[in-house]
């Protein structure tokens, strides 16, 4: 159901913001010095941080669909990025024989990579950008207060073509593990994580000037890969072009900065590389006109037809 308060972006108090900011810098640090300088699991104390700032954005989040996506993030992030790992030492098959830690989903060349090809083909970006990264968990939650930072003009519509060079970076480096996973990291893997990690940490600093979803959009190389299966694949966003009438509260949402009323008029759906599907502007569209596409809504449809196939009823994928 529609419902165009959600429109109104929150404007935290100064106090929220500077405990977010002094999150943002620790987060940052932690990880970057446990996890790529020295590495230690010393580095998972900085999900306390998400976990106090998810709470707070359970609690406070007005919107029941984004209220049930943050619990599904936060709940994802414990499960899949902190216990998993770390109570059960869960590890990943790697091309060339190596071995990474659970889910390794941004591993190049692991088993849960290209089984990740696969799912975002099927059901879009967003089961990755949306609702499971643990990137997303930590812009939803202390890089939230600084969401209304979000520029959306033509200037940072344009810099999303910088991430097809982190794009290249990866394809360069998969073809080197697929040819010779041995040699692969020192010839291509070494600039490559270099790469995604400095500008994966430091992004975080950039947030209270760029907003929350900088490093998505503009850098991230599972951004660029992801959505070209995306696009390639199931997923987009349908809209009803006659019922559009212009208001662009749906842009106002967006956080990839979008321009999703003018991709409405022109092509009848949303349909680029860029959203993570949120679900924001389907929420907000006071004319109801956005719905979800994806592989989802055929997979439903086939169970119905093969399990009821008395049934009269019709989901729309
Ligand atoms: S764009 Fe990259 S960093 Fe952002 S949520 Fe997706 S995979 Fe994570
Ligand atoms: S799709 Fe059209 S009607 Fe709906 S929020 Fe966007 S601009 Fe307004
Ligand atoms: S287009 Fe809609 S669903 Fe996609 S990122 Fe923007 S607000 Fe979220």
């Amino acid at each position: 159901m529609s419902h165009p308060d959600y429109a109104e972006l929150p404007s935290p108090g100064k106090l929220l913001k500077i405990v977010a900011l002094v999150c943002l810098v620790l987060f940052a640090a932690v990880e970057f010095y446990f996890f790529k300088v020295h590495y230690n699991p010393a580095g998972y104390a900085a999900a306390a941080l998400l976990i106090f700032f998810g709470l707070w954005r359970i609690d406070t989040e007005k919107d029941p669909f984004q209220k049930v996506r943050i619990i599904t993030i936060l709940s994802l992030f414990v499960l899949l990025w902190c216990i998993i790992p770390l109570a059960f030492g869960l590890k990943v098959p790697i091309l060339g024989g190596q071995w990474g830690t659970f889910p390794a989903i941004h591993t190049v060349g692991s088993v849960t990579f290209f089984i990740y090809m696969g799912i975002v083909f099927l059901f879009g970006k967003r089961v990755d950008c949306g609702w499971c990264c643990p990137c997303v968990t930590a812009r939803e939650t202390i890089g939230y207060p600084f969401r209304n930072r979000t520029p959306k003009n033509a200037f940072w519509w344009k810099l999303r073509y910088l991430k097809l060079l982190s794009l290249a970076l990866l394809l360069i480096y998969l073809v080197f593990m697929i040819i010779d996973a041995g040699t692969a990291y020192d010839r291509a893997g070494k600039i490559y994580y270099d790469f995604v990690t400095y500008g994966y940490y430091s992004s975080f600093l950039l947030i209270p000037l760029t907003g929350n979803r900088n490093f998505c959009r503009i850098l991230c190389p599972y951004a660029a890969l992801w959505g070209v299966l995306s696009v390639a694949g199931f997923y987009r966003i349908r809209a009803h072009q006659e019922g559009c009438i212009g208001c662009r509260k749906c842009e106002e949402v967006c956080d990839m900065g979008i321009p999703i009323a003018t991709l409405v008029k022109k092509n009848g759906q949303i349909r680029t590389i860029e959203c993570m599907g949120c679900g924001r502007c389907v929420t907000v569209c006071p004319q109801q006109v956005l719905s979800f596409y994806s592989a989802a809504g055929i997979l439903k449809n086939l169970f119905v037809s093969l399990f009821k196939p008395h049934s009269r009823t019709t989901i729309p994928p």
